[in-house]
This record gives structure tokens, C-alpha cells and sequence, in this order.
């Protein structure tokens, strides 16, 4: 079969290699229908993740038809189609039962990091049972396939983490597929205002169709009584506040300046920074970028402002509900497709995706036509 195999930092190809085989009972071999370029694929392949070993069949979104299962897999068969979950685990140890599954002790694995990945014609999932879903008939591939990680990613250790309550003031950083992902979910708990921070305008028009209030791009910030572009943020969410409030607010009723929720899905030192400083007191700071450096945390300031801080890796453990959500149309991921390619053409969507602003990728989609 033909799959993408990271041949180490800069180097990956579209290259023959043995089609997977069944390996443990609870196995399943899935022929891929639909898989994604995300930006992870894009750290790996600089050389960010280490422990992606050269020879490794890269990506960890996918949709496919079970082509075979291992003897004791219940919940499938062969012509089933199924969304494939970014991490795949047993259901049954300690951490799964504490719905850590990323942390599973039998496994625990993302594809396409440690195990094979989904940009192939087969891809071998272990725990099948647990790490498979079935997808009902009327969704298309464009509405689920942000389910393998983006969307579970926002939702779980961004939305949840945050404790997001209804009439808060929520602000995203960085409006990328989990960006987006955390505007969609976030509005399941009716916060008042939702401010997404991008540097990258194009984003910020996708994040009003999605539903934020209010965008803002620090880039363009003009503040007529600072040029700190943290106290410039604090001035323009301040006058967002203001201008939804209305002048009729009792003083002892006036929040603090900033926000109550600040979600961080960038994964640099920067914007990490940004939610320290636009955070109000009793907020909630909830990181879902990936850090490749240290960051300063700020203890000084946000033990005074009662601050939580969480972080975490997806878990994937609310993949059913999201798709009850998307079945109901409470949430449409599809909106998150932008380019289309077909699964051999990889390497020209690996260009594309490569070049994401300019030409204006959110999600890349490859798929497979019969
Ligand atoms: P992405 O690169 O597509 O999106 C990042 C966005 O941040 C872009 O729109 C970019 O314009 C914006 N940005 C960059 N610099 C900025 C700045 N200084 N200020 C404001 N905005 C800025 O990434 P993505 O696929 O949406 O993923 C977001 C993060 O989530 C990544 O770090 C990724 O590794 C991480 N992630 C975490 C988990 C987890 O389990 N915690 C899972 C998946 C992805
Ligand atoms: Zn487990």
C-alpha cells in the first residue's frame, strides 16, 4: 500500500510499504477514507517531537471502512464505517477508568506519533472497541473528521478545563482548527461575549461566522494611552465590555478589567503571557497550546487575582457527545475545511498547508476516491 513516512526532520515521502496486519485480537485494520494535514504533523516534521522515530507513517485524523477485525473486537465488522480517535486506549486500566486515556497504561498512543498514523490506505488501530466510532449515514466526512482530535483537543482541556459559565467573558488566543474548535464548543455554556485574538485576519472573519462577538487582532491595536500591547488588549476588552453592558451598570456591579476565561491554543511563551495579563480576577487561564520551550508564570500577580490555571493532552473521551452535536447541528465542523485534495496528491496539500495564511487553509482534507 502507499502511505507518508517522516524519513526524519524535513524529510518525509509518499512511498510504498507492507499493508498492516492484525497483530493483537483487539485490532482492527481500517481502510482510510478521509484523514487531515494538522499543524502537530507540521511540529514533527521540524524535528519538535523526538520521539517520532523515523520510518513512522505520519497523521492522526481519519474516516474509513473496517476492512478486517481481530477475534475478540464486538463492536465492529467488516463495511463499517468509522471515525478513528487520535489516541487509542484499552477502556479498561487505571487511567482510563479515570477518563486519562491518553495516559492508558496498555496504550495510550496517538497514530501517527508513536504507532502508524492515518495519511496511508490502511492504518492498524489497537483497542478497536474503544478507539472506533461508528458514524451516522447522513454526516459527511467534512463534518467529523475535526473529531479524531481538534474538536475533542478545544472542547476537553479548553471549554471544560475553563469551567466556562453562562454570561461570562470569554477570550480565545489563536483561532487554528482548536481555536475554532474551542469558539464552537464554548458556546454550549451561553458566555456573554467571546473575543478570539489572532494576528491572522482571515481567521478572525472565520471565527465571526462560528459565532464570536468580537475579534481582535493585537497586531492592529492602536491605544491612545499606551503602546504595551497586554495593556492595549486590556483597553480594547474593556471597551468591548463597556459597549455590551450598556451605561446603565451599577458600580458595584462593574467587573474588574479583562476576562474571565482565557484559552490559550498557539503554544508559544507570548500568548501564554497575554492570558496572564488579560485575565480578571477569580478567572480561569486554561492552556491547550503545545509548548517547545519553558514559560514564565507569573505567580506574583495571579495568586492575588485567585487565578486556576489548567493544561493538559486530549483525552478524546467526548468524542460521542460531540458527534450527538454535530448530528444535531449544534455544532458544524465542516465549516473548518478549506482545501480538498486527494489522499495521492499529499505532498502538494503538505505544501499548501504549509503556507496556511497565504492561502487561506484552515483544515486541510485528503480523501480517497473509490
Ligand atoms: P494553528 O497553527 O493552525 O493555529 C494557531 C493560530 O495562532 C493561528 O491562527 C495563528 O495565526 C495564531 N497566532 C500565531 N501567533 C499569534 C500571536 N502572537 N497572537 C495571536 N495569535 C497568534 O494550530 P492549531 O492546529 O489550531 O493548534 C493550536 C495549538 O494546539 C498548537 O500548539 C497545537 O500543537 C496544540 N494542540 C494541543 C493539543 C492538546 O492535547 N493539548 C492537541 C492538539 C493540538
Ligand atoms: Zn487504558
Amino acid at each position: 500500500m502507499k502511505a507518508l513516512v517522516y524519513n526524519g526532520p524535513h524529510s518525509k515521502k509518499w512511498t510504498d510499504v507492507p499493508k498492516p496486519k492484525i497483530l493483537k485480537p483487539t485490532d482492527a485494520i481500517v481502510k482510510v477514507t478521509a484523514t487531515t494535514i494538522c499543524g502537530t504533523d507540521l511540529h514533527i516534521l521540524k524535528g519538535d517531537v523526538p520521539e517520532v522515530s523515523k520510518g513512522r507513517i505520519l497523521g492522526h485524523e481519519g474516516i474509513g471502512i473496517i476492512d478486517s477485525v481481530g477475534e475478540s473486537v464486538a463492536s465492529f465488522k467488516k463495511g463499517d464505517r468509522v471515525l478513528m480517535s487520535c489516541i487509542t486506549s484499552c477502556g479498561s486500566c487505571v487511567y482510563c477508568s479515570r477518563n486519562l486515556q491518553s495516559h492508558c497504561l496498555d496504550g495510550g498512543w496517538i497514530l501517527g506519533h508513536l504507532i502508524d498514523g492515518t495519511q496511508a490506505e490502511y492504518v492498524r488501530i489497537p483497542f478497536a472497541d474503544n478507539s472506533l466510532y461508528s458514524i451516522p449515514k447522513k454526516l459527511k466526512d467534512e463534518s467529523v473528521l475535526c473529531l479524531s482530535d481538534a474538536l475533542p483537543t478545544g472542547y476537553e482541556v479548553g471549554v471544560l478545563a475553563a469551567n466556562v459559565q453562562p454570561g461570562d467573558t470569554v477570550a480565545i488566543i489563536g483561532a487554528g482548527p482548536v481555536g475554532l474548535s474551542v469558539l464552537m464548543t464554548t458556546q454550549f455554556f451561553s458566555p456573554a461575549i467571546i473575543i478570539m485574538i489572532d494576528t491572522d485576519d482571515m481567521r478572525l472573519e472565520a471565527s465571526k461566522e462560528l459565532g464570536a462577538t468580537h475579534t481582535i487582532n493585537p497586531t492592529k491595536l492602536k491605544s491612545s494611552s499606551t503602546t504595551n500591547t497586554s495593556s492595549a488588549l486590556l483597553d480594547a476588552i474593556s471597551a468591548i465590555k463597556a459597549e455590551v453592558d450598556g451605561p446603565d451598570v451599577p458600580a458595584n456591579q462593574q467587573a474588574k478589567p479583562g476576562v474571565d476565561v482565557a484559552i490559550e491554543c498557539v503554544g508559544i511563551p507570548q500568548t501564554f503571557d497575554t492570558c496572564q495579563q488579560i485575565i480578571a480576577p477569580g478567572g480561569r487561564i486554561a492552556n491547550v497550546g503545545v509548548h517547545g520551550s519553558k514559560v514564565d508564570l507569573q505567580l506574583q500577580d495571579l495568586w492575588i487575582k485567585n487565578i486556576q490555571i489548567s493544561t493538559g493532552l486530549v483525552s478524546a473521551n467526548t468524542t460521542r457527545a460531540l458527534l450527538k452535536s454535530v448530528q444535531s447541528n449544534k455544532i458544524k465542523p465542516d465549516l473548518l475545511v478549506t482545501h480538498k485534495f486527494n489522499l495521492s496528491d499529499i505532498e502538494r496539500a503538505y505544501e499548501v498547508f504549509g503556507r496556511a495564511a497565504e492561502e487561506k487553509a484552515i483544515k486541510v482534507l485528503l480523501q480517497v476516491d473509490d
